[in-house]
């Protein structure tokens, strides 16, 4: 029985989804965090559990040729980023693994290899020994670092002054940071103004033990390509002391300041954002370009946070759907409407779903700022939706799903199967999840005949896919179906 304090010299075999590596010692599966597949070191053990138990490092006796020291000062104590140890190499195999194995562990396919997109714009294509199997330049190098778009600090008090940065992992303390190397300069700008401004006008932190104290969160948004910044305050009250000053100030800082916002959040609960907003400055919300086309973006809605990662990851989506121009697309959690209009341009009819009414209020603008005359939008739950568009026998040729973590819902999968598209493409935030709705679909006829990891965020233990899947029997229903004991 392993016991807390045990030193320990282990070979690090595997990863958790996390990207922990994991050993075993006296046939206890032991994670380590910042360890790297391959090294031999000497551990502590930390925690034993049921089921599992926690080491760190001691010493590393044999280091992986992929480690490396990190760059970023806040590392060790800030959860956000979990791979500053490794290069990107090895994070990529680690992802890439990642996906594989779960589609082939839960989803039952059998993969021989799989491709990732790096966020350097190089495709990698991993086997089973993590062995790079070759590389394919897409495209002009994208930066690893600084690709967020978005940044949300929480605020706190800390002794006599208010910070802002991120939680320390597992925890509801405020790491203050100096500059995040994977947001853009803007964040950091953005968060040190509202600072300076707090500190003047003592201004006070929201404390969520009392309930008591004003600013919550900084949450800052940046438009890739067109430049536009939004700061959005979010209060526990209806305003802020000394708005003025704070609207000139960050005027002041940044230059492509489109929007200020005051976002109205007195309830009790980890939820980030409630729906009352308030313009400080400019606009309500800010614009941006993906794909060609013109997005609007309220602070509510969804926006993939690396630009440059989302139109590659978009790319593949519509390549996958295969459209020639006449087919009936349904577009499932399209948030803003992004891949709904992008595909709009290829297909005959597209029809979008999604549950925030701020984000299909944007995709409808966004319909018209793009001339886009063949897109419909619904705002509703995405199972209540399918559910209702099957029953309508609306039968689309391409479904599209582009889930929250918790993949689909068991009436999704449903009245996926009821409407019989001959190709769904699913995008995925998370391989387990996918994996279990890739075999539940193929319950229904479904086979995968793509799958590729998408690298939109680098250093964090986060991994998009993208996959289709083919119903074959649908080519073979080439005359109408004649129902029998029809009386
Ligand atoms: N495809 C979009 C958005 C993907 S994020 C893009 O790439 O920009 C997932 C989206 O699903 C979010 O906009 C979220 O608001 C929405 N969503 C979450 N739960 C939902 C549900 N039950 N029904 C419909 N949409 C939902």
């Amino acid at each position: 029985m392993l016991k807390v304090g045990q030193i320990e010299q282990v070979r690090i075999t595997d990863y958790t989804a996390e990207g922990e590596g994991v050993c075993r010692v006296e046939g206890c599966v032991v994670f380590v965090p910042g360890a790297i597949r391959g090294e031999l070191c000497r551990i502590r053990i930390t925690h034993v559990g049921r089921t599992n138990a926690h080491g760190e490092i001691r010493e590393i006796l044999e280091p992986s040729p992929h480690r490396c020291a990190a760059e970023c000062p806040d590392a060790a104590r800030c959860g956000g980023c979990k791979f500053w140890h490794m290069d990107y190499e090895a994070e990529c195999a680690l992802k890439a693994g990642r996906v594989r194995d779960a589609l082939q562990r839960l989803g039952g396919v059998e993969l021989n290899a799989l491709s990732i997109l790096g966020g350097d714009a190089v495709e990698r294509r991993f086997s089973w020994d993590d062995s790079n199997e070759g590389c394919t330049e897409s495209g002009s190098a994208a930066p690893l670092l600084h690709y967020r778009n978005k940044a949300q600090f929480p605020v706190q008090q800390k002794k006599d002054r208010v910070t802002a940065g991120f939680f320390r992992e597992r925890t509801h303390d405020v790491i203050p940071i100096r500059s995040c190397l994977i947001q853009d300069a803007a964040a950091d700008q953005a968060r040190e103004i509202v600072l300076q401004w707090a500190k003047k006008y003592n201004v006070s932190a929201y404390d969520e033990k009392t309930h008591t104290g004003l600013l919550r969160h900084i949450y800052v948004r940046k438009g890739f390509a067109s430049g536009q910044v939004m700061v959005c305050l979010v209060v526990n009250g209806p305003s802020l002391p000394r708005e003025d000053a704070l609207v000139e100030r960050l005027r002041w800082g940044i230059r492509a300041l489109q929007s200020v916002v005051l976002c109205d959040n007195r309830a009790v609960g980890n939820v980030v954002l409630s729906d009352r907003f308030r313009t400080l400055f400019g606009t309500p919300e800010i614009e941006d370009t993906l794909c060609g086309l013109r997005f609007r973006l309220s602070p509510r809605s969804f926006y993939q946070v690396n630009h440059d990662q989302a139109e590659r990851l978009y790319e593949k989506a519509i390549r996958s759907a295969g459209l020639t121009g006449n087919e009936t697309v349904i577009d499932l959690y399209c948030g803003t409407g992004t891949i709904t209009l992008i595909m709009a341009r290829q297909a005959g009819r597209v029809i979008g779903v999604e549950i925030i009414p701020q984000a299909i209020e944007d995709a409808k603008e966004n319909a018209r700022r793009n001339g886009i005359e063949n897109a419909e939008f619904i705002c509703a739950d995405a199972s209540q939706a399918a559910a209702q568009l099957a029953a309508a026998q609306i039968r689309p040729d391409i479904l599209c799903v582009d889930p929250p973590r918790k993949g689909l819902t068991p009436e999704v999968i449903d009245a996926i199967a009821e409407m019989a598209p001959q190709r769904v493409v699913y995008v995925s935030c998370d391989p387990a999840t996918l994996a279990r709705d890739v075999k539940r679909l193929s319950a229904h006829g479904y086979t995968l005949t793509a799958a590729e990891a998408v690298d939109m965020f680098p250093k964090t233990a986060h991994v998009e896919t993208v996959c289709c899947l083919y119903h074959q029997k649908k080519d073979f229903i080439s005359v109408p179906y004649e129902p029998k004991n029809v009386e």
